[in-house]
């Protein structure tokens, strides 16, 4: 490995690291992969660089780039709960109207505008727009409060490890499984329903108009105009407490929401197990 770089470009507030690798090789002129490598050779990738990034990896590149290791580690979501990383997307999915600086050539990428769980910039507190879709308007007004409560739980638990009687972030992907709703549906479109559609009634309609296959816990990112739902039944189910999780029914999903939910309302509260329980 060489020594270091002759020039270097500061990261803006909040970069992504990939974006800051970039930034370098756009000045550069060599390819991003080109750059990270002339720093880590081992490097396969610059999205799993920001994954993954190790304190050793951050001290090296930071001896490079003239900066401290901590500095190059926090652009990265290697510091992110496991459990967090499904919710980040590959792409930028948002940008903030208010961060963006429009001199820059390339526009440097926040790491916020990756984050599934986020609705407002983290710097600046705006709401996001929407980078894959026209603005369709931000449905879900009424849970405007919940839903940044339920931003916050998400972003305690995914980025400081913070939790409350749950794992915010697992109960965010429990509230993603299906349900069977109940007055059985005309459109008999069952797969459309989730658990969620219970604690926000107005979730089915806007699936249904949607069109797309709805989120689900494995693929939990929920597009920008729905998300505030996700995060107000986030912050609703917290507050009621465990026993919500326990008022309906799941259908063919009913056990395995059971399995799922064990361990969240047992060691908690003492509760009696959920198999040994009236649902409804
Ligand atoms: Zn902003």
């Amino acid at each position: 490995m060489s020594g270091r770089l002759p020039v270097v470009l500061p990261p803006v507030a909040g970069e992504l690291f990939s974006s800051w690798i970039g930034r370098h090789a756009a000045f550069y002129g060599v390819p991003s992969l080109t750059m990270l490598r002339h720093c880590l050779p081992e490097a396969v990738s610059l999205h799993i660089a920001d994954q993954t990034l190790s304190k050793g990896e951050s001290s090296r590149l930071a001896e490079m780039f003239s900066t401290d290791a901590k500095t190059v580690r926090q652009m990265t979501f290697a510091n992110v709960q496991r459990s967090a990383h499904r919710f980040i997307s590959k792409e930028p999915i948002q940008r903030c109207s208010g961060c963006e600086s429009g001199t820059s050539d390339p526009e440097p990428i926040l790491r916020s505008q990756l984050l599934g769980w986020r609705i407002t910039c983290p710097h600046c507190g705006r709401p996001f727009r929407d980078l894959a879709q026209c603005d369709r308007g931000h449905s879900f007004d009424q849970y405007h409060a919940a839903a940044l409560r339920g931003e916050m739980l998400l972003h305690d638990d995914a980025e400081r490890d913070i939790q409350t009687w749950t794992s915010p972030l697992e109960l965010a992907g429990l509230l993603l499984m299906r349900r069977v709703p109940w007055p059985f549906p005309r459109d008999a479109e069952l797969w459309r329903y989730r658990v969620l559609g219970v604690v926000i009634p107005d979730l089915d309609d806007v699936i249904a108009r949607d069109g797309s296959f709805p989120p689900s816990p494995k693929h939990p990112i929920v597009p920008l105009h729905s998300r505030p739902a996700l995060l107000a039944g986030v912050a609703i189910v917290e507050r009621a407490g465990p026993e919500m999780l326990q008022a309906h029914t799941f259908g063919h999903n009913r056990n395995r929401f059971i399995e799922k939910t064990d361990h969240l309302i047992n060691p908690a509260f003492g509760l009696p197990g959920p198999r040994q329980m009236q649902l409804i």
